[in-house]
């Protein structure tokens, strides 16, 4: 017998039937005897309908507001899917996240869970009752209703495996693992059995929006156990069969790293640039820029300064597109002048590209592949960033697509698996 968490998310929960077939599932593995406690996300759109709505009030809604409204997606699926349960015999209970005391700071809209009080769900578990818990929300110390970021129930359900120390956090969805890229976008993406934890958090971080970021990031700290599987195969398959479906994050760095160079490809459209001309090249330029940026609390991710001439530069850096608008304020009416740039030059219209493995590390010339595979396509490299495992390119956004395909042919990725 063991302790699983379950995670289920929006499309997985998106209907009525999809909920009764949850259940079904749920029913299985607690009638096989395991101690389940099932995380759900909203049903499928629902979020963004609350987001709209609150944004047809409030353009700019408040942010302890708007998590009030956000958070009310995931009370109604715990209760759906907790009378689902009862209705095929099962013992259930749901749980907001404030009833499970999923503590977090106070950055409405984007929290961090600090703690969450397991004694209560462990009491239910033991006696045999499934725990339905709502994803994405918690509670500031001051009871504030907080959410955790769009993807955010991934967060809530690897923090409560870390809570209940549960043996393994199981993450259905809508795709039946992680794939090589986005499925969506390459129909010959290949599921891969394995990934490892590493490569895992690079995918999220640039743009694989399969697993929250912060929820890679709970599993790598707590050392929870993580799978991605199907929510969509038939809810009475073989509980062995499915226990070994989709993909395992591994922590086992070291195996299989001669076999393939790269795993995955990962994008994002979420990224502007921004940049500055004609600045002077002295000491102290960088700081003068980013200060001010990072002063309005603005994440920056790549940045390139060229070698001046005749003393002069350009210097660029990209951050998140939501920021964007705030940025170029900042540089506007703080920075530009004061440094005597001629201009500030922002464009939205990019998307990074980023191949990503841990096989990068014994193999050479991945960067040259990627570069030429771009150059072939025509499409112009803007910025590139490198680490240990991973090439990021910024690229003219309508290129995304054509270079992510591109790039997944060029790196042998729809093979069979080596892994
Ligand atoms: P959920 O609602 O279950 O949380 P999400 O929509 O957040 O589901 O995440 C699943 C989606 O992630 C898939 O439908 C797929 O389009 C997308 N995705 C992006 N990159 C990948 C990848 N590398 N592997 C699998 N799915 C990916
Ligand atoms: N419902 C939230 C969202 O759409 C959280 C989640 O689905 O993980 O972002
Ligand atoms: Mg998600």
């Amino acid at each position: 017998m063991s302790l699983i968490v379950q995670k289920y998310g929006g499309t997985s929960v998106g209907s009525a039937e999809r909920i009764k077939n949850v259940a079904r599932r749920i029913a299985k593995w607690s009638r096989a005897g395991h101690k389940v406690a099932v995380v759900v996300s909203a049903m499928s759109g629902e979020t963004n309908r609350l987001i709209d709505l609150a944004k047809e009030i409030q353009p700019a809604p408040d942010p302890r507001e708007l998590d009030v409204v956000a958070a009310t997606g995931e009370q109604v699926t715990i209760g759906l899917l907790s009378m689902g349960l009862k209705a095929i015999g099962v013992k259930a209970r749901s749980y907001t996240g404030a009833q499970v005391r999923v503590l977090t700071d106070s950055a409405f809209t984007k929290a961090r869970i600090l703690s969450i009080d397991a004694g209560k769900l462990h009491a239910d578990l033991d006696s045999g009752h499934v725990v339905v818990v709502a994803g994405f929300q918690g509670e500031d110390e001051h009871r504030n209703i907080t959410t955790l970021g769009r993807g955010g129930s991934d967060t809530s359900a690897v923090a409560l495996a870390a809570a209940l120390k549960a043996d393994e956090c199981l993450i259905y969805t809508d795709v039946d693992g992680v794939y090589t890229t986005d499925p969506r976008i390459v129909p010959e993406a290949r599921r891969l059995r394995t990934i490892t934890f590493e490569e895992m958090l690079e995918m999220a971080s640039l743009g694989s929006k399969v697993l929250q970021i912060r929820s890679v990031e709970f599993a790598g700290k707590y050392r929870v156990r993580l799978r991605v599987l199907s929510s969509l195969t038939d809810p009475e398959m073989p509980l062995e069969l499915e226990a070994a479906s989709g993909t395992l994050i591994t922590f086992e760095e070291d195996t299989n790293m001669e076999e393939a160079a790269i795993s995955g490809i990962a994008f994002t459209r979420d990224e502007a640039k921004i940049t500055l001309s004609s600045v002077p090249d002295r000491p102290g330029i960088a700081y003068q820029i980013l200060g001010p940026i990072a002063d309005a609390n603005i994440d920056v991710d790549m940045i390139i300064q060229n070698t001046g001439v005749h003393g002069l530069t350009d210097f660029s850096f990209t951050v998140h597109r939501n920021e964007y608008a705030k940025a170029m304020d900042v540089l506007n009416d703080k920075v530009k002048s004061h440094i005597g740039a001629t201009s500030v030059v922002g464009d939205a219209k990019i998307c990074k590209v980023s191949v990503v493995g841990i096989g990068m590390r014994s193999h050479v010339g991945i960067a040259s592949i990627m570069f030429r595979t771009l150059a072939e396509e025509g499409i112009n490299i803007q910025m590139i960033s490198t680490s240990e495992i991973k090439i990021s390119c910024i690229v003219e956004d309508k290129y995304m697509e054509l270079a992510v395909r591109a790039l997944h042919k060029a790196f042998g990725l729809e093979q069979a698996p080596s892994r």
